[in-house]
């Protein structure tokens, strides 16, 4: 039994299905959040920056407009209320980058709910000279700047307007909140990208599932198809359009196959009956030369003659097999040469000469001559030969045979016409096949294989020349060969 050759290893139609929809979930997913956090971002710091420094001037002016009148706690307690009240950390520092305000040592949260800001007087001396020095450079402007964690606002104040002490204002606005959003984004777009994952995976394994279903169940049937079993079905139902397609074109080549098997041993069955007679003949008909004949000459000879027409019989049926298989499997390249086809007519008709005079056929010729085509002459000489061994086979009770040869516009026609059963017309495609034989009976004055018409087909169809059969059940059937003048 052949054995089927597996392909190389290849990628599973559910891994292939989960890789794409994957990497089409995950790049929505990205295409779709990378650009919202981007802009989420900007926004968040562009916001945070103006608003720094529009609380930054107000708290400036306050600062510079000195204590409020009845204010007794002092600039410390006062910087804590400011902070509180505009939700940011403010320090004062002194020329050197030292905090003045409000100092360590009352920093208590001006309310028990405000004690989140109770770390607000922590500045590093490094923070506050860098502070210092940007304010500086601002030359008496102020000046807005990101600072890790926060965005801050800095400019000189005047504390006591007297004594003109100058000091440094520090008003820090934090970024957490931002971060705190940011990181709850990140987070979101961390868990939708698994579940988009494992949504894929469940979606995937469910289309890979209805895809490969029918594909394994036709692979199965397309196995028990090539070890001969011709019974089975295809269908691809309720699997869409393409299934039902492949399915379709499976079950034709199921029929054209088992068609063909049929044919096959059809084929063996007729060749091996057709070898079995001549063979059957010969040997009766030595026998006989052996047991009778031998001595009488005029019996012996005719006795020796039916053994050499009967081995001539076997040689044609063994070379029309061969050529056969030559001509399909394309082993014999056609000799094309410019050819008198009239008299390739005439010499395919002498063949049968012998049938006017043994059974009394009429063959009415009307061969035009002078009618010539580029083509293997030997190949061509033996479909016209065919097609006329045809028509003497199937013809009618008046064994008449027509056969003509005329010019038409393009080119000309062979034809031969008989006058027998007809083809019907279902039958007519057939009939071409190779080992399609008539399952009609007939008188066969010339040996028929059932390879006949399949090798006039061959011929043609490899010399590119049209060709066919036109026929009335009843009355009878012509068969033609066109030759294009091209050719
Ligand atoms: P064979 O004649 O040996 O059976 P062919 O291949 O020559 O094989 O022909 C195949 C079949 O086509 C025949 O069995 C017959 O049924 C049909 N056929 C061929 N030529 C004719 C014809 N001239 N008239 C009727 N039937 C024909």
């Amino acid at each position: 039994m052949p054995k089927f050759r597996r392909r190389q290893r290849s990628t599973s139609i559910f891994f292939l299905i989960w890789a794409v929809f994957s990497a089409l979930a995950l790049a929505v997913v990205l295409f779709f959040s990378i650009p919202q956090q981007w802009i989420f971002f900007r926004s968040y710091k562009r916001e945070a920056s103006e608003s720094v420094s529009a609380k930054g001037k107000v708290i400036e002016t306050e600062i510079n407009g000195g204590l409020p009148i009845g204010w007794n706690s002092g600039w410390s307690a006062y910087v804590r209320r400011l902070s509180y009240e505009h939700q940011v950390r403010i320090f004062i520092l002194d020329e050197n980058g030292v905090l003045r305000f409000p100092e360590e040592s009352t920093s208590q949260a001006p309310s028990a709910e405000d004690s989140d800001w109770a770390d607000f007087a922590i500045i590093s001396q490094e923070m506050a000279e860098a502070h210092l020095e940007k304010i500086i450079r601002a030359d008496g402007e102020y000046t807005v700047y990101e600072n890790g964690e926060e965005f801050v606002y800095g400019a000189e104040v005047t504390l006591d307007k007297q004594n003109r002490v100058t000091m440094y204002l520090y008003v820090g606005q934090s970024l957490e909140l931002m971060n705190t959003a940011l990181k709850g984004m990140t987070l979101r777009i961390i868990l939708l990208a698994v579940f988009v994952f494992l949504l894929c995976f469940a979606v995937s394994s469910a289309v890979a599932g209805w895809l490969v279903k029918p594909i394994t169940e036709i692979t199965q049937k397309a196995r028990r198809l090539a070890q001969g079993d011709f019974d089975m079905d295809f269908h691809g139902n309720d699997y869409g359009k393409e299934m039902v397609e492949l399915a379709d074109a499976l079950n034709f080549a199921r029929d054209e196959l088992s068609k063909t098997d049929r044919m096959q041993k059809e084929l063996i069955a007729n060749v091996s009956h057709d070898f079995k007679t001549p063979l059957t003949m010969i040997k009766a008909y030595a026998s006989m030369i052996i047991e009778i004949s031998g001595e009488i000459p005029e019996k012996r000879n005719k006795h020796a003659q039916v053994i050499v027409d009967e081995a001539d019989r076997l040689t044609s049926l063994v070379s029309d097999v061969l050529d056969l298989s030559k001509i399909s499997s394309g082993i014999q390249a056609l000799e094309c040469k410019l050819t008198d086809m009239s008299a390739c007519v005439h010499e395919a008709l002498q063949r049968f000469e012998y049938l006017k005079e043994t059974q009394a056929y009429i063959f009415v010729t009307d061969i035009e001559e002078g009618l010539f085509a580029s083509v293997d002459e030997l190949r061509i000489g033996q479909a016209l030969y065919n097609l006329i061994g045809n028509a003497v086979n199937y013809t009618g009770e008046d064994k008449k045979v027509y056969v003509r040869l005329k010019r038409e516009e393009n080119g000309f026609r062979f034809s031969v016409t008989d006058t027998g059963k007809g083809i019907k017309e279902e039958e007519r495609g057939e009939i071409w096949e190779r080992y399609y034989r008539s399952k009609d009976a007939h008188k066969r004055p010339v040996k028929g294989t059932g390879l006949g018409l399949s090798i006039v087909k061959t011929v043609l169809e490899r010399h590119g020349l049209p060709y066919g059969v036109e026929s009335k059940v009843g009355e009878g059937s012509t068969f033609y060969v066109f030759f294009p003048t091209e050719v």
